[in-house]
């Protein structure tokens, strides 16, 4: 039952010789979804050996190069791949206008269909949901519009008590009723509960993507006890002023916030290319949320 998130790029506007801008893929129990497509995007999917074909479905939060540059680059490849499946991409409105002259100008053609989904800045919505997982996206205060991602396993069924199907001799063709909350009746009349034939399922996992954004605590609301998240840190705390002007977040703002979400564990990354030593800023961040980790390019967070 995977839940994993592969980091692509970790740095912000300015990429480094060791990380890549903005990007990251989220395995949830199969569906692949790209979050982000900063410059260098299909270079780190081929190096991480991730498969073109199964990432269709694309999450851009806002329109700063750092975040989707890779689109065209990354559009004609799965052209020149010969891929057919259509792609879907949740972005700002205006990407459609920005990157549309691009793919009608590649002289290739595509075999598929690109679908453009406009993001709500405004206010939090479920904009992607099929039979195991949902998305939701919600406004963080960056200079430009921009969204956030939560992305929920949805509820999974209870598992049935082996020990129990055996004790009381459960036809299999009950399975699914009891699965579905039903009692179990014996021939003799006799009602076993619900919760003594099925063991509960595990509950519901949940990453939480939070992108460029100043410290914004109306986020809390929208992340709420994930497991995962991921907040920018583009500056260490003393660069908490200059953070402010440039909509962006420091180390112990972003850990702030996720000890105010009750999060289980924080991924920072977006880091200003000024910064060598990471681990200083990792430091500071455990300060105030022990369970703080830097985002490398390449490194894969699972979500239990
Ligand atoms: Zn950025
Ligand atoms: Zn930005």
């Amino acid at each position: 039952m995977p839940f994993e998130l592969t980091i692509l790029g970790s740095s912000s506007a300015l990429p480094t010789s060791e990380r890549y801008p903005t990007a990251q893929v989220l395995n949830v129990l199969e569906r692949f979804f790209l979050i982000d497509c900063g410059e260098g995007t299909q270079i780190q999917i081929r190096r991480l050996k991730l498969r073109f074909a199964k990432i269709t479905r694309i999450f851009i939060s806002h329109l700063h190069g750092d975040h989707y540059f890779g689109l065209p680059g990354l559009i004609s490849t799965y052209s020149l791949l010969g891929l057919k499946n259509d792609i879907h991409i949740h972005a700002p409105s205006d990407l459609e206008r920005l990157i549309r002259p691009q793919i009608d100008h590649m002289k290739h053609g595509l075999n598929f269909n690109i679908h453009f989904y406009p993001l709500d800045f405004k206010a939090a919505h479920v904009i992607y949901a099929d039979d195991k997982v949902e998305v939701t996206s919600f406004p963080v205060k960056h200079s430009i519009p921009t969204c956030g991602f939560l992305f929920k396993e949805k509820p999974r069924l209870a598992n049935i008590s082996k020990e129990a199907m055996n004790k009381y001799n459960i036809p299999v063709k009950c399975i699914q009723d009891i699965k579905n909350g039903a009692d179990f009746i014996l021939e003799n009349g006799t009602v076993i509960p619900n919760h003594v034939l099925t063991i509960p399922a595990c509950k519901p996992r949940s990453y939480a993507f939070c992108t460029d954004t100043k410290y914004y605590e109306p986020i809390i609301e929208h992340i709420k006890g994930a497991d995962l998240l991921y907040h920018e840190t583009t500056f260490a705390d003393d660069k908490r002023e200059f953070a402010r002007k440039t909509f962006h977040t420091t180390t112990k703002e972003a850990a702030t916030l996720a000890k105010k979400a009750g999060v289980a564990k924080l991924v920072i990354g977006h880091f200003s290319a000024r910064y060598k030593d990471i681990d200083a800023l990792v430091s500071e961040a455990r300060e105030v949320f022990p369970e703080t980790y830097a985002a490398h390019d390449g490194d894969v967070f699972k979500v239990i």
